[in-house]
């Protein structure tokens, strides 16, 4: 059986970069970011990428046909029984279209979804930070794709917890912390799940 642990946080709050240190501590977790499959696409310079780009320029969720494709595939090609998705769900409608896809799927469970909290002082303050060192600009780090992206993460957002924490699933995360307390306390709870 494979288990499923998805983490959720602010644009900002740090959760594929947490993802990242777990996956290199643990050889049994492979890590997949959502933002990072989408910027690839778009690298790859695809018809398919072009239509992504459209909407994650924009800080808009990218539709979601492509966006359950993705993950599915990445669930699917997975090496590692253990899987960590950062970035997903960012809506209700994902939410629901990965419950029922999980019904199906026999050989799947959802171990936990983790959300890495911040305030949004604390993620813009990390978001226009990150523009004004990066030699890598992603062109949605400004201060107006900023607060679209803070306005699309928060308003289903309440809708999503509720979901979870009725199934037990919700683990919350404080990650106004140093990177390395947030990987040991994320590190060891996924430990505790598997
Ligand atoms: P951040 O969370 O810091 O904004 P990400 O790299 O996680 O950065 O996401 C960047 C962009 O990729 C989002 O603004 C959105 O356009 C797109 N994206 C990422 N995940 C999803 C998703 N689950 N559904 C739809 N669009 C997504």
């Amino acid at each position: 059986m494979k288990k499923l642990f998805l983490i959720i946080g602010a644009p900002g709050s740090g959760k594929t970069t947490d993802a990242q240190l777990i996956a290199q501590r643990n050889g049994e977790v492979t890590h997949y970011s959502t933002g990072d499959m989408f910027r690839a696409e778009i690298g790859s310079g695809s018809e398919r990428g072009k239509i992504i780009d459209s909407y994650v320029s924009k800080g808009n969720l990218v539709p979601i046909e492509i966006v359950i494709e993705t993950i599915v595939e990445a669930i699917k090609k997975a090496p590692t029984d253990v899987i960590v998705i950062d970035g997903y769900p960012r809506s209700t409608e994902q939410m629901i279209e990965l419950d029922k896809y999980l019904e199906n799927e026999t050989n799947v469970e959802l171990s936990s979804v983790i959300e890495v909290r911040v305030t949004q002082e604390v993620a813009k303050g990390r978001i226009l930070g990150r523009a004004a060192e990066s030699e890598v600009i992603r062109d949605d780090d400004n201060v107006e794709v900023f607060y679209n992206r803070m306005k699309v993460y928060t308003d289903p957002l309440p809708e999503i917890q509720n979901f979870y924490i009725k199934k037990g699933l919700l683990k919350v995360i404080n990650g106004e912390r140093t990177i390395e307390e947030i990987v040991d306390e994320m590190d060891a709870f996924i430990n505790s799940k598997i």
